[in-house]
């Protein structure tokens, strides 16, 4: 596995793969502290373009609030490439800040409507970020599919209107959440939770599943599973609600009922580490 650090190494690599003909070129963009979450995002990757997967490991400044967790975010590189590599990325694309944002750089990319709903509305600026950096990548590794997690799906709707207005000629691959054995989604931010935490921070999960349970006996009015998953909240004191939203996956606009393919999100602060999770109602 071939370590990279320049935009321009990068978009040769990618060239000649292209150039070699044999299929499709993936990427897999992360910001490292890799967990089974992003492996299996990278096997999927080596599955649809075996021998032709970039892993990014970037983590990125400006998606990140002035009083967030940028300088104290996890860093394991070599553990992230041992952990790569195991699941069959070709390349790891690990960029200094200085190379993803020259000097005086002042080009960013903002889908306009979605930037500020959900996690973009208590953490103003951060589509931006997210989105200036995925373009990037995109432009720097000319994949034909990009995998990312459903488990940031407001991240994912953004990233699709990004595509969709720029007329990107990458596919933007979602893969499912991948959870622990009692139901907490992977994060790289999971490694924040004190012992007392980690149990409180189950409710995130408890609530969805609440919210599928009555979907399944038949309830679709937001309004309802909204006050529902608010109900299994109250009950975890120590956990404080960001946000419940019954959303379109596509506009993340207020949903009233819950349609097959509804987005119920939920952001809670566990102390001072701000989950999120999620369903996609079926
Ligand atoms: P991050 O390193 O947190 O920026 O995440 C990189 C990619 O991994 C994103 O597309 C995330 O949605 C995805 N990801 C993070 N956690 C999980 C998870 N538990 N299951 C599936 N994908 C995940």
């Amino acid at each position: 596995m071939q370590i990279i650090r320049t935009v321009d190494e990068l978009r040769q690599w990618s060239r000649a793969q292209r150039s070699s003909g044999k299929g499709p070129i993936g990427l897999v963009p992360t910001m490292g502290a890799l967990h089974a979450g992003h492996a299996s995002l990278i096997r999927a990757a080596a599955q649809a373009c075996p021998g032709r997967v970039a892993a990014s490991i970037f983590v990125n400044p400006t998606q990140f609030g002035p009083n967030e967790d940028y300088a104290r975010y996890p860093r394991t590189f070599d553990a992230d490439c041992a952990l790569a590599e195991r699941e069959g990325a070709t390349v790891i694309f690990a960029p200094s800040v200085e190379e993803m944002y020259p000097p005086g750089a002042g080009t960013f990319v903002e889908a306009e409507g979605l930037s500020d709903r959900l996690d973009g509305a208590s953490r103003p600026g951060h589509f931006r970020g997210v989105a200036t950096v995925v373009a990037k990548l995109f432009v720097a590794a000319e994949p034909d599919l990009a995998f990312f997690g459903q488990k940031d799906a407001a991240q994912v709707a953004v990233l699709r209107r990004m595509v969709a207005d720029l007329r990107l000629a990458t596919k933007i691959v979602v893969c499912p959440i991948v959870r622990e054995g009692d139901g907490l989604a992977l994060s790289s931010r999971n490694t924040y939770l004190d012992a007392d935490e980690r149990g409180q921070a189950l409710v995130l999960n408890h609530a969805i599943r609440r919210v599928e349970e009555l979907v399944a006996s038949g309830e679709l009015r937001s309004e309802a599973l909204i006050a529902a998953a608010h109900a299994v909240f109250a009950e975890e004191t120590a956990v404080r609600v960001d946000y419940i939203e019954c959303v379109n996956w596509e506009t993340l606009l207020p949903a009233e009922i819950a349609a097959p393919g509804t987005l119920f999100a939920v952001a809670a602060w566990v102390g001072s580490t701000r989950l999120i999770d999620n369903t996609i109602l079926s």
